[in-house]
């Protein structure tokens, strides 16, 4: 049977990062990954952070595949026929060191599956990881879908992304997923050409831009729409709360199709070729939806952990992050009392002290709170819409005259004592 100290199940930001940490340090590794490559599975839209990205990989951004550093980045809030936008661009992010890059992680995570490899790790593709082996209450290996597949292993991190079968059946997450906790996400990559591109989202040569869409973009469903520039190539897609899509009983891709079709969006995406179709789920419970981090020789990582801050579009480095701690704690109890579950709660108390679990906890309420007021997905960018569409009318009508009709106009939809209460609320929840 074959034997490593660490197995690591998923071959995504988490579990490439620990596995590049660990076999950095002498340790063991082995890698499974169901996928033909690493990423050969994976749609993420996606913006890729470069500082958390750095913290495994220094000076990556050097070398790796990436399509344009973004430098300005949109939130458009729409009406049916209305958009109210918001942006902040700079030329900071235009250069060393960066912010934030699109990516296609197909092509980056088999780039960073390289690394691994180079760094010592065994990394072994299209092999689904069907089981944990226990003995005597521990995880001891894991059972993979080769013959004679069972592989021994002092510790397994489980990076499985957001389908966590094993984190589940090891009893971590107790319930299972349910519908309040998943986002479904689809995605379409446009093929335009790269001056198109820049020409139409303002931009210079080879820099990128991001726009996140909110409002009718949903279909005022809890959740988000989004338009990423690569290099020549869109990636157009929404992410959309299941169990609001199950309520309306709408299908994610009549809602993207809606969305392509909005008179403010369809022009930027005039002419632009179908390339690639894609859906998946994130995980969108946030802090109140993580299972157990550590059992007795195990660790869990990334969306398997469901450590993904939605408020921020920010997923892939909490999991490059906690992959990373997860081996950092590995490698500190290894010398130190071995993998027992006693000393993995060390990956619980590391992620505490990171922004991962901190941010996490500041918007634990947040989920809950916009499932059960829908208003801010409907009614409010509405509101928005129309007082600026008053604001800006130049009619002859005296300015004072009207915020008075802004005001009424807002009053008439929502109460003052409602208004002050879904402000102080939301205040409460983000602040
Ligand atoms: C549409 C979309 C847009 C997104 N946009 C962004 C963004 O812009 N920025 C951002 O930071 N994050 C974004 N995210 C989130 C980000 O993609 C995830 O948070 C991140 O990929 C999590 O990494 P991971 O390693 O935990 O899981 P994954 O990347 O999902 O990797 C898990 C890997 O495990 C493999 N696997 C699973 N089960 C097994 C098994 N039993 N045996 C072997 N292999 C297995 C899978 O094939 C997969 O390769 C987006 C997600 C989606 C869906």
């Amino acid at each position: 049977m074959l034997k490593f100290e660490v197995v690591i199940v998923g071959a995504g930001p988490a579990g490439l990062a620990a596995a590049y940490t660990l076999a950095k340090a002498g340790v063991e590794v082995a890698v499974f990954e169901r996928g033909d490559h690493p990423g050969a599975k994976n749609l993420m839209g996606g913006v890729l952070y470069r500082q958390p990205t750095e913290e495994v990989l220094p000076g990556f951004y050097r070398e790796a595949p990436l399509e344009r550093p973004v430098v300005e980045q949109r939130l458009w809030i729409l009406t049916e026929d209305d958009a109210l936008t918001l942006g902040y661009r700079s030329r900071a992010f235009a250069g060393e060191p960066y912010n934030a890059f699109t990516v296609f992680r197909s092509r980056f995570d088999r780039w960073f599956g390289q690394k691994v490899v180079e760094a010592g790790a065994l990394l072994i593709t299209e092999t689904v990881v069907e089981d944990l082996l226990w003995e005597n209450g521990r995880v001891v290996g894991v059972r993979t879908g080769r013959p004679q597949g069972d592989v021994r292993a002092e510790a397994v991190i489980l990076a499985e992304g957001v389908n966590s079968l094993l984190t589940q059946k090891a009893g971590l997450k107790k319930g299972g997923l349910q519908t309040h906790e998943l986002a479904v996400a689809v995605k379409e990559v446009l093929a335009l050409p790269k001056e198109k591109i820049e020409d139409r989202f303002g931009l210079e040569e080879g820099q990128g831009c991001t726009i996140e869409l909110l409002g009718e973009a949903t279909l005022g469903m809890m959740g988000v729409g989004f338009i990423y520039t690569n290099k020549d190539t869109l990636s157009v897609g929404v992410g959309v709360l299941l169990s609001h899509l199950v309520r309306r009983r709408l299908n994610p891709n009549d809602v993207l199709e809606h969305l392509k079709n909005h008179p403010s969006v369809r022009k930027f995406l005039a002419g632009a070729q179908p390339k690639e179709y894609l859906a998946h789920l994130i995980p969108e419970g946030g802090f109140r939806s993580i299972p157990k981090l550590y059992g007795p020789g195990l660790l869990v990582a990334g969306d398997a952990a469901m450590l993904v801050n939605g408020i921020h579009r920010e997923g892939s480095n909490l999991a490059l992050i906690s992959g990373k701690l997860a081996a950092e704690t590995l490698l500190e109890v290894r010398t130190r009392g071995g993998y027992h579950e006693k000393n993995l709660s060390r990956y619980r108390e590391k992620l505490e002290k990171s922004f991962v679990l901190q941010d996490l906890r500041k918007y634990q309420n947040t989920s809950l709170f916009f499932n059960e007021n829908p208003q801010f997905f409907t009614l409010y960018p509405r509101l928005l819409s129309l007082a600026a569409r008053e604001f800006l009318t130049v009619d002859s009508v005296p300015k004072r005259e009207k915020q008075r009709k802004i005001w009424q106009i807002i009053t008439s939809h929502r109460s003052r004592w409602k208004l002050a209460q879904d402000l102080f609320r939301l205040w409460r929840v983000l602040g």
